[in-house]
């Protein structure tokens, strides 16, 4: 007879602690979509929630309008991602001020990509903090921030090497940074193989990985493909002949997702992010699956 898997009871370990992100609505029918994905997810009290900056600045005053709404009105901790793309320094820090005044205690420090564009060349703005090191400086001189930055185990596109891109994150960590989420990956041992690269260079901080559950396998690629993400071909023959089939590629994508953080646990890791696309299912199956289970909430999202 075959022998069976052994696993641990979730109980005969360390909680698991999830974080989820959410990128600022564009429209009143997005802006439902995005509260039903938050309410739905509020009562596993994640660790904290993030909402994203749009490309060049372009959604400043949404993510600031989604994060005080969910300051006003829930009881997540929400933490509002922030670039240097196309602002001054003085408009950064006046974003951080209204922050600071809000009741918002956590900025995700970015760069940002190319102005142009993902593959063009950086051009800080000429008055604008220059890299994510100068602004988590920045936001440091403003007030006393909790500070999570990137990571990238496939190293960024525009890195020489990931030896360069550990230095760049240990330079993050000397301004002030005191976790890291990854760029998504597919291969565990991609992530496994870099943390052991950045444990070695003395970093200490969480390196938390970031997961998408694949909506779209054919837009996931092609993001994959300009940051520098690799995508298996084990990972494209799961989703092959699903374009027309959202169903089954629906339960193809919780198969997968689940399969990835459940090898991680495995492996040690306690702490996720999910890029949720602003939906929910897949995001609370899989967390259902990781052991966390709703809790009543103390106030209402
Ligand atoms: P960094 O880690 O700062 O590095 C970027 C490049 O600059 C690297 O090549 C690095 O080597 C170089 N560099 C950095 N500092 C220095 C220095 N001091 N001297 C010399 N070279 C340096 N983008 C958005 O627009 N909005 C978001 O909300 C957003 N959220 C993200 C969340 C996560 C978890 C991740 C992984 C990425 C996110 N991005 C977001 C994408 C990110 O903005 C791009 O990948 C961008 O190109 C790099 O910004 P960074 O802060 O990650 O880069």
């Amino acid at each position: 007879m075959e022998k069976s898997i052994t696993r641990l009871p979730q109980t005969d370990r360390a909680p698991i602690r999830a974080s989820f992100e959410f990128f600022p609505p564009k429209t009143a029918e997005m802006e439902q979509t995005l509260w039903h994905a938050i309410e739905r997810l509020a009562p596993l009290q994640p660790n904290f929630v993030s909402v994203t900056y749009g490309a060049g600045g372009s959604t400043r005053e949404r993510t600031h309008a989604t994060v005080e709404r969910l300051v006003r009105e829930t009881d997540l901790r929400p933490a509002a991602h922030l670039t240097c793309v196309a602002a001054s320094r003085d408009e950064v820090d006046d974003v951080v001020r209204k922050y600071r005044e809000a009741g918002v205690h956590h900025i995700v420090a970015l760069r940002g990509d190319p102005p142009a564009g993902i593959g063009t060349a950086y051009e800080p703005h000429p008055q604008g903090y220059a890299t994510s090191t100068a602004l988590i400086e920045g936001i440091r001189r403003i007030g006393d921030f909790e500070i999570t930055v990137s990571a990238y185990p496939e190293k960024h596109p525009e890195s020489a090497s990931i030896d360069a891109d550990i230095d760049v994150l240990k330079a993050k960590i000397d301004a002030g940074a005191t976790r890291a989420i990854t760029q998504f990956f597919f291969d565990n041992q991609v992530y496994l193989r870099y943390l052991e690269r950045v444990r070695a260079k003395g970093v200490n901080i969480p390196i938390v990985p970031g997961i998408v559950p694949v909506q779209n396998f054919k837009q996931t690629a092609s993001f994959a493909r300009k940051t520098g993400a690799s995508v298996p071909q084990w990972l494209a023959e799961r989703f092959e002949g699903l374009d027309d089939d959202v169903d089954t590629r629906r339960l193809v994508a919780a198969a997968v997702a689940a399969e990835q953080v459940i090898d991680l646990t495995e492996r040690g890791v306690r702490d996720f992010h999910f890029y949720t696309m602003n939906k929910a299912d897949l995001v609370f199956a899989i967390c259902h699956l990781l052991g966390l289970r709703a809790k009543p909430e103390r106030k209402a999202a």
